[in-house]
């Protein structure tokens, strides 16, 4: 057995080796030690392997799923290894057989579709990112929907296009470089590493026509050689992972960057889309506006957040779709019937990969009956095209619905050998075996009495012993007549005072008994099959349904979310325009409104009229809102191109392209760069890649740095957008210096989020107003934030003559050489500070020039003024 486990152990040397041992898998050597310690469960020995005992530890097979999904997450894959064969099958080969194992799936973070291994709302996205050449394509899919993309693209955006996609496996090249490695450890993703054959192009061309049973690929769509090789590599893998059972992929949709509003990793984490900052789905954009009452509605708008459009034409059909939603007095009832539908999608691609159950086939079953039902309440309505074109996807399956109403029973089991899931009057020879199996001794019984009515002898009996089995029995006095009728009786056996018989009838009744258990099993896998053939045949068709009714169900999601938020439909067209009225915050406003708050709603203007730029200086105190309204607005944008109703009181959204958004040098220690180097890099790509259709909010750039040089770039950062890009962007900033750009450069304006003084605190109203802000109060909000009383006291001072020197224009050095010592004017009245001449350090270094040295002068001055010290 050690041989064969070694053996099969050798072809997965990077995954962890479920080995199938009855009820356990079993796993050895240090596939044990990882496993015992990830799961937290014993490390046991088996045997001794060279000499050596063999480390081991096993799960139950029953609890298998939990265990697995434990191992995914913390990025282990697993080979299941299970036995093809029974022990009885082995023997018959040998005295010694061993049970014939073999892997029969190999379990990665990407390839999964348990139901209880996936998240129902999320979708898990398998990726292939290849190269030929200079040309980069990335191809996707999610297999427990049967979703399949690929997407030409450049170098450049490989690391945006990761981000929106978020896969939880992509698939790369032994070739693959450092850079690249950087880019997806940086979104938190393990490369999968495969040859170079699994990405060869031409390979690739065969691979895929032979999945999808064509001769040719043209039918879909023309392919660049580096589109084939990132699909073949992920077929390919599928092939591996799958063990050669494909799933029904769609057939592959080519998509292209310029058809999405393409926003990059940094924007994604800090607009918050779909995961906040702590990691969470919770206090997302998306987990505010899902009201989406099935899975795949749901995936539908991670999808949609993820990949705003920038097709006005598919954006305003979305609208009106949500218009509809916010106006059917309907929706309450569409939406009772949508909660009652199940995720046919996850179940097609079980039933697909052959790991499906009954469950999946009473899935199919209820989504078609909801579908059905919501047809008939949709029917003979003047719908928007993109409802009317689902309602019109809902039915044509009349017939399947039909056989599988009457094939399945209410609520089946979950597994196809637990049985029973078939219904009874579906299948006659099923309905035999159970009423055999169900009711063995009531048809003995009617047989009896058949026997005794047919015969004339009351007393016939049929009765069971372990030597005849089942058997007629009458007492001597009637052997001859049964004797007589020998052509029907068969006598077995005469006893002392009875006589024996049996009939070919109930020998076969015996059997049948006998059998009728595993008989009604074997009819139901049968009919199992032939019912998952039937909806495999569909499956397209089906996939389409489903789609419909995710479509339907965003629609009523977000009609039911603008209605009860009030949010208003946008304005979008392909003007420059952004003009929002009373535009609020979705996330914040809803913090705010748990803790019985309101929230301060705001307008926005970034109209651009022709050529030029539009961007709005924001100044303002720390904590009065700067950071909130700028996200709103470009989250506001962002919906309005979801095809979302919006929170304000009217948007005006001339088509974006780009959305950037920066926040000055948060801390991102654990990736091991300076926080101001992040900083730059990241508006570096904002200034070489916005174009004037873009949307760009930064906020506080270059505080990371010394002022001077943060307001340096933070100056000509904004110059550029102005007079470059030409981009519509909001710019909060610090820097009240920038503010006198305003009328200066053409189309910069300023506003500021205004406060009230009171009694020396600071009141934050939230309102944005024109203007730039008079001061920061920076002082009043350290007050607010509890620090020590001495020290705001001191700070007041030190403002003071700073702000005093600056009107008098001192030098700043002058000015604190003036400023009495802290201790001093905190504790005790101001002595004054005695000034000292310069030190003999100051005195060298003065007399120092840096130009005229050479690198070892330089370092030996170091030494000899460290020296001083
Ligand atoms: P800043 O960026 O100016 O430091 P933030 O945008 O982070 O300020 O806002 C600070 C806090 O003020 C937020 O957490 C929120 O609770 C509150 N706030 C911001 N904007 C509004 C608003 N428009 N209405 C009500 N409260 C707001």
């Amino acid at each position: 057995m050690m041989a064969q486990y070694l053996e099969i152990k050798a072809q997965y040397p990077d995954a962890l080796l479920f080995y199938r041992m009855g009820d356990f898998y079993e796993m050895f050597f240090d596939d044990a030690v990882a496993a015992s310690e990830a799961l937290d469960i014993a490390l046991t020995k088996r045997g001794k392997h060279e000499g050596d005992d063999i480390p081991m530890c096993g799960v139950p097979v029953h609890a298998a799923e939990g265990y697995l999904l434990t191992l995914i997450r913390k990025g282990f894959r697993v080979a299941v290894g299970e036995q093809l064969e029974s022990p009885e099958e082995a023997k018959k080969r040998g005295y010694k057989s061993v049970v014939k194992r073999d892997v029969v799936r190999l379990v990665t973070p990407g390839t999964l579709t348990e139901e209880s291994l996936l998240e129902a709302r999320r979708h898990n996205y398998l990726a292939a990112l290849a190269r030929v050449r200079d040309d980069w394509a990335l191809s996707w899919s999610d297999i427990s929907t049967g979703a399949f993309h690929v997407l030409p693209l450049a170098r450049a955006r490989i690391g945006a296009e990761l981000a929106r996609l978020a896969p939880s496996e992509v698939l790369v090249t032994d070739t693959v470089d450092e850079d690249l490695r950087g880019v997806l450890g940086d979104l938190g993703i393990y490369p999968t590493v495969l040859g170079a054959a699994s990405f060869d192009s031409t390979g690739a061309e065969n691979r895929l026509c032979h999945l999808f049973g064509v001769a040719s690929l043209s039918g879909f769509g023309s392919f660049a050689r580096v589109e084939l090789s990132a699909m073949g590599a992920l077929v390919d893998y599928l092939d591996i992972t799958q063990k050669g059972k494909l799933p029904l992929l769609q057939p592959p949709r080519q998509e292209a960057v310029s058809r999405f509003m393409q926003i990059d990793a940094a924007t994604r984490r800090n607009l918050e889309l779909t995961h906040s900052m702590q990691g969470g789905r919770a206090g997302s954009l998306l987990s505010v506006i899902d009201r989406t009452a099935t899975a795949a509605g749901a995936r539908l708008l991670e999808r949609r957040i993820s990949s705003p459009s920038r097709d006005l034409d598919g954006i305003r059909g979305r609208l009106s779709a949500v218009q509809w939603g916010f106006d059917t007095n309907q929706a309450h009832s569409l939406r009772d019937m949508l909660r009652r539908v199940p995720d046919m999608d996850r179940a097609l691609s079980r039933l697909g990969l052959d790991r499906g159950g009954p469950r999946d086939l009473a899935a199919v079953r209820n989504t078609l009956t909801q579908a059905e039902a919501i047809s008939r309440m949709l029917s003979g309505q003047d719908l928007p095209g993109l409802i009317a074109e689902a309602a019109g996807a809902l039915t044509g399956h009349d017939a399947l619905l039909e056989r599988l109403d009457a094939a399945l029973v209410a609520e089946p089991p979950l597994l196809v050998r637990d049985g029973g899931f078939i219904a009874a009057g579906y299948n006659a020879d099923l309905d035999a075996a159970r009423m055999l199996r169900d009711e063995g001794r009531g048809v003995v019984a009617r047989m009896q009495a058949q026997y005794a009515q047919e015969t004339g002898i009351g007393s016939l009996k049929i009765k069971h012993n372990n030597v005849l089995g089942y058997f007629i029995e009458t007492t001597s006095t009637h052997a001859e007549k049964m004797l007589g009728l020998s052509d029907r009786f068969i006598h077995r056996q005469t006893t002392a005072n009875q006589v024996r018989f049996t009939t070919v009838e109930l020998s076969e009744l015996e059997t049948r008994i006998l059998n009728a258990g595993s008989e009604a099993l074997e009819i139901e896998k049968r009919l199992y099959d032939s019912l998952k053939a039937g909806i495999l045949d569909r499956a397209p068709a089906l996939a389409e349904t489903a789609l419909a009714l995710a479509e339907i169900d965003l629609a009523l999601g977000l009609g039911d979310l603008a209605r009860e938020r009030d949010w208003v439909a946008p304005r979008v067209d392909d003007s420059r325009a952004f003009h929002v009225e009373q535009g609020r915050h979705p996330v914040v406003e809803e913090a705010l409104r748990r803790a019985g708050e309101p929230f301060i709603a705001n307008d926005c203007d970034l109209t651009i009229e022709g050529e030029g730029s539009a961007v709005t200086l924001l100044t303002g105190p720390n904590m009065a809102g700067k950071s909130t309204y700028l996200r709103q607005n470009a989250l506001i944008a962002l919906l309005a191109q979801i095809g979302s109703f919006v929170p304000a009181a009217s948007a005006h959204v001339g088509l974006v392209s780009q959305i950037f958004s920066r926040v000055g040098a948060s801390d991102d220690l654990a990736r091991g760069r300076s926080t101001f180097m992040v900083e730059m890099v990241e508006t570096a790509a904002i200034l070489n890649q916005a174009d004037d259709r873009a949307l760009v909010i930064l906020d506080e750039i270059g505080r990371g740095t010394a002022t001077y040089d943060g307001l340096s770039i933070a100056w000509a950062t904004l110059e550029h957008l102005q007079a470059v890009n030409r981009v519509r962007g909001l710019f909060a900033t610090h820097y009240h210096e920038l503010t006198q750009l305003a009328g200066k450069l053409d189309g910069v304006k300023n506003a500021t989020v205004a406060v009230k003084e009171h009694g020396g605190d600071v009141i934050f109203l939230h309102e944005v107003r024109d203007g730039a802000a008079d001061r920061s109060y920076g002082v009043q909000v350290a007050q607010l934030a509890g620090l020590p009383r001495p020290v705001i006291t001191r700070a007041r001072a030190v403002l003071t003559a700073l702000e005093k020197g600056e009107r008098e224009r001192t030098s700043p050095k002058a000015l604190i050489d003036d400023l009495p010592l802290f201790s001093a004017a905190a504790l005790t009245p101001a002595p004054v500070a005695a000034k000292k001449g310069p030190s003999e350090v100051e005195t060298r270094l003065e007399a120092l020039l840096p130009d005229e040295m050479t690198p070892r002068e330089a370092l030996q001055a170091l030494y000899e003024l460290k020296a001083l010290l």
